[in-house]
């Protein structure tokens, strides 16, 4: 991009799963919009994603989900085994109604990517502040190359660490006390897992396996987060082989040998962040005709596998309130559209907060039983579960409907 001053109607800012998922939903309603990326490449970090029932109905609603079918085999069980003395002690996973597949994450953006018209997409595109033009009270968004964007309508799909979340006033998420270590690994002749899901779990360590197809598997690792996956050591896959195959002694020989076959430029650490669910409960997310979604409104512990399929239904509930909106502001001068735009975002927030509070709620009781330090957070998180989330999958019957 030129560098200088421009303006435009809708501006998203970030390319990941939520912005590009939010700028087709809105191509989908006849509507424009440019996507601000601060990367020079479209960036998927951690490999595959789980995309449980609610996020397929969302991708359907995007028009992606047939192609993405394609690209990924459909899980039909899943198996829990406790891990311990060497022991292996098998129950049922329990899944949701309905599809369940873990997709590549590139092949998930690529798709949503090549939906949108050309050159909706700007790469190398950083924003690094936000302020509201003091005469017209429009969002202006300084990039890092000093370029200066007058827009009608931003919205933040900038992730964890959004700086547009900053800017409608939402507090930052908070650094939980585990890290996460996801891989693939690739079967020449096909690997051994068959089409389970399956969930490992032995005192404070958790493996997860999938199959993406007959030939690559997708795993994750959570275990304590220690101050050496903070520093660099978190980019090295050297590092991050050996830490997880240390977390990994006593489990089966097969999910040991899995990790230590992941192809290194397919490993990743993330620590992990999350916001309350009492500042989701309360929180704006709205400031004039700015608005966030994705991570930046809802950043949870992946525990449920739900941060990318809510992101998905936030791009869906966005475009079609923006949609029924700004039809009626065809007519209005630039108050009344504005007026109209920023009924569209409260009707959007209203029709999310409910949604991303359950989630985050949650994970977060999921998260309090996983403490090592305090037996009371452990009781409190297992008898909250019991008491509010007696169907643990109920998340996934979530149906964000037409859009
Ligand atoms: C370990 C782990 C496992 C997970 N597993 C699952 C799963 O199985 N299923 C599931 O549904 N969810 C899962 N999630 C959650 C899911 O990854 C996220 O919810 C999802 O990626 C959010 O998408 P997003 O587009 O909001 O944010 P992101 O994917 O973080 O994208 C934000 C984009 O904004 C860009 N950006 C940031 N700042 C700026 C800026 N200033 N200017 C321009 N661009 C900017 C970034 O470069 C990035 O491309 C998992 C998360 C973790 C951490």
């Amino acid at each position: 991009m030129n560098i200088g001053e421009e303006e435009q109607d809708i501006v998203i800012v970030g390319g990941g799963i939520c912005g590009l998922a939010t700028a087709l939903a809105l191509h989908r309603k006849g509507i424009r919009s440019m996507v601000l990326e601060r990367s020079e490449s479209l960036r998927a970090a951690g490999v595959g994603i789980i995309m449980q029932p609610n996020g397929w109905r969302a991708l359907d609603q995007l028009g992606v989900a047939p192609k993405l079918r394609q690209t990924c085999t459909e899980i039909p069980s899943g198996t829990f085994i406790k891990v311990e003395d060497g022991k292996f002690g098998e129950s049922e996973l329990p899944l949701g109604k309905g599809e369940l597949r873990c997709l590549k994450r590139m092949e998930l953006m690529s798709t949503l990517a090549e939906a949108l018209p050309a050159e909706s997409v700007h790469l190398g595109c950083r924003v690094v502040s936000i302020v509201t033009d003091p005469v017209t009270s429009d969002p202006v968004l300084q990039l890092h190359n000093g370029t200066l964007i007058k827009a009608k309508i931003v919205i933040g799909c900038d992730g964890m660490n959004s700086i547009i979340s900053k800017f409608v006033g939402v507090n930052p998420p908070k650094l939980f006390s585990r890290c996460a270590a996801r891989g693939f690994t690739y079967y020449e002749h096909g690997h051994p897992f068959g089409d389970k899901f399956r969930v490992h779990d032995a005192c404070g360590v958790a493996l997860g396996q999938l199959p993406v197809t007959d030939k690559l598997a997708y795993w994750f690792l959570t275990r304590s987060l220690t101050s050496q996956d903070l520093s660099d050591s978190k980019k090295d896959p050297t590092y991050i082989k050996q830490v997880s195959v240390e977390a990994l002694k006593g489990f089966p020989e097969k999910v040991v040998e899995m990790v230590k076959n992941t192809d290194p430029k397919a490993l990743y650490l993330t620590e992990l962040r999350y916001r309350a669910p009492w500042d989701i409960a309360r929180a704006k997310f709205r400031k004039g005709t700015v608005v966030v979604a994705g991570d930046a409104l809802h950043a949870m512990c992946p525990f449920i596998s739900q941060g990318g399929g809510a992101s998905l239904e936030d791009a869906v509930v966005l475009a079609r309130c923006l949609s029924e909106k700004l039809k009626q502001a065809d007519n209005e001068s630039g108050d009344g559209r504005k007026k109209l735009t920023e009924e569209a975002m409260d009707l959007y927030v209203k029709e999310r907060r409910m949604r991303v509070f359950w989630l985050s709620l949650q994970t977060y009781l999921i998260g309090l039983t996983l403490d090592n330090m305090s037996k009371m957070k452990r009781v409190l998180g297992i008898a909250g579960l019991i008491l509010m989330f007696g169907n643990q999958k109920s998340h996934t019957d979530y149906d964000c409907g037409r859009l």
